[in-house]
């Protein structure tokens, strides 16, 4: 394992000399007042500028991504990021752009702000986007915040938002977050949300029902426009987790299913960059009714000046400093406008078609709990595998020893020994056949012996952690 930069520290070694500014040399006790002067030095590690390079260049090398290596993680739509992307927003105009420098000298900034605003709408049948959540969660949260100054406002006291069993994290976790209490909803055998469960627990208390769709399992909610149809005749409201739009997009929208706010994940359908934190953005939508309620400000045009506007009469207000993550914008204006309607229509369908095609081949040797036609990513169970004692965790470490990323494991929750593919319609087929013959001989190795699918090799730096450890006994330090 690489040591942290700090053990390769050697005295005064030096990256760069400065010579002399030519200014006279006064004491730091004479200009910082005692208390806020450091009393020990400066903990930094010692190293020369090719030390440092060689360090990082070399982590980077241990990573997975999806410039390296096939990344099916499910729910993260881990698609190329066209480099083109990258070139446009390291345009001056664009990456030395400063938030402060005014209106009258960001037209063209704000200009595509406007447009991708628009783009957004058209996209998720919405009739206006704000784009200043900084992602998924945090869209999530301010349509949270939307919903609860809505009834406040209507002078309704909700106090409950259901959410699906197959739901991701962050959806209850914004509903806590917003002051509600989380009613859940359970799926069907068909995975997905059970209608007369539903219908039992509407009541007056109820504000939202969040849902994504296609869900978590990657099928579609079949029973969508009954269910909006049942919110609408309860005065509820509904939320689409546009995390999954990647399978809809160009094809069908949140609006026409009768959600009345989403969240887009621009790092996500847009091929932004993302992983390891951030930065990433969630755009949110609202239908006509909630559009006073936006986080403000949106960009507004006057036909002759882009402008922020801030005349949202009953806006939740600011939800980040400025006008949300830029960089990001610029990024999925650019593949909206280089993919064009049809490309993003395009997009959805292979994505779809991508993940029929490895969830046919797979289901001959992995246990298919829904065997429906998917979305653009499925659901396996490792459960077989674990029969005969190869966890899927241990399936997931295997197939980094194949230079292939795992799907995402353990999460939907409902699913035993879980595994979420998400190829991506980026994929050709060469690589979706040589993650079928992997997949396949993993299965084949451990019907005949777990053992050494157990013990293999993990090319990965650290090949097997102990995760109880790594949980109760976290080391946090270097
Ligand atoms: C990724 C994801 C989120 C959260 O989005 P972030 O941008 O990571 O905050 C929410 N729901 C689903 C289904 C997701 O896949």
């Amino acid at each position: 394992m690489e040591k942290t930069i700090y053990k390769n520290s050697v005295k005064a070694k030096r990256g760069i000399k400065f010579s002399g500014s030519g200014l006279e040399d006064i004491p730091l006790q004479e200009l910082v007042p005692e208390n806020c002067l450091r009393q020990d030095d400066l903990n930094l590690p010692e190293l020369t500028e090719l030390d440092v390079i060689r360090y990082f260049i070399n982590l980077s090398r241990q990573n997975f991504s999806v410039d390296t290596t096939f990344y099916p993680l499910g729910s993260c739509t881990m698609k190329y990021n066209p480099k083109i992307n990258e070139q446009l927003a390291a345009l001056e105009g664009f990456a030395e752009t400063h938030p402060e420098q005014g209106e009258d000298y960001s037209q063209g900034t704000m200009e595509l702000m406007y447009e991708l605003q628009t783009a957004l709408a058209e996209i998720t049948g919405m009739h206006k986007v704000s784009l200043q959540p900084a992602a998924g969660a945090h869209g999530e949260f301010a349509g949270m915040l939307i919903v609860k100054k809505y009834f406040e406002d209507k002078g309704e006291n909700r106090t409950k938002i259901i959410i699906p069993d197959s739901a991701h994290g962050t959806n209850p976790a914004s509903a806590m977050m917003c002051g509600y209490e989380v009613v859940k909803v359970n799926s069907n055998s068909r995975g997905q949300v059970d209608l007369d469960e539903l219908k039992r627990l509407i009541s007056n208390d109820i504000a939202a029902i969040m849902m994504t769709n296609p869900n978590t399992l990657g099928i579609f909610e079949e029973d969508i426009l009954e269910i909006s149809k049942i919110a609408k005749e309860n005065g509820i409201l509904l939320y689409y987790d546009g995390a999954n739009l990647n399978a809809v997009m160009g094809i069908t929208t949140p609006g026409l299913m009768g959600f009345d706010i989403v969240h887009v994940n621009l790092h996500k359908t847009f091929s932004t960059p993302h992983g390891g934190g951030g930065p990433g953005s969630g755009p949110v939508g609202v239908s006509k009714e909630l559009a006073d309620y936006l986080p403000v400000p949106l960009v507004g045009f006057n036909g002759e000046k882009y402008y922020f506007d801030y005349d949202y009469k009953n806006t939740i207000g600011k939800i980040k400093p400025y006008y949300g993550n830029f960089g990001i914008f610029v990024r999925a204006y650019t593949y909206i406008l280089m993919m064009g309607k049809d490309g993003l229509k395009k997009a959805s369908q292979d994505a779809v078609l991508n993940a029929n095609y490895l969830k046919e081949k797979l289901k001959e040797d992995y246990k298919l709990p829904f065997d429906l036609p998917c979305m653009h990513e499925f659901v396996l169970s490792g459960d077989f595998q674990k029969e005969q004692g190869v966890n899927t965790m241990a399936i997931a470490k295997r197939l980094m020893d194949f230079d292939i990323h795992p799907p995402t494991v353990y999460f939907p929750m409902i699913v035993s020994e879980s595994m979420m593919i998400e190829p991506t319609e980026t994929e050709s087929l060469e690589t979706l056949d040589n993650f079928i013959n992997v997949m396949k001989q993993i299965a084949g190795e451990i019907k005949e012996s777990p053992d050494r699918v157990l013990d293999s090799r993990v090319k990965t730096p650290v090949s097997r952690v102990d995760e109880v450890a790594a949980a109760r006994k976290p080391v946090l330090k270097a």
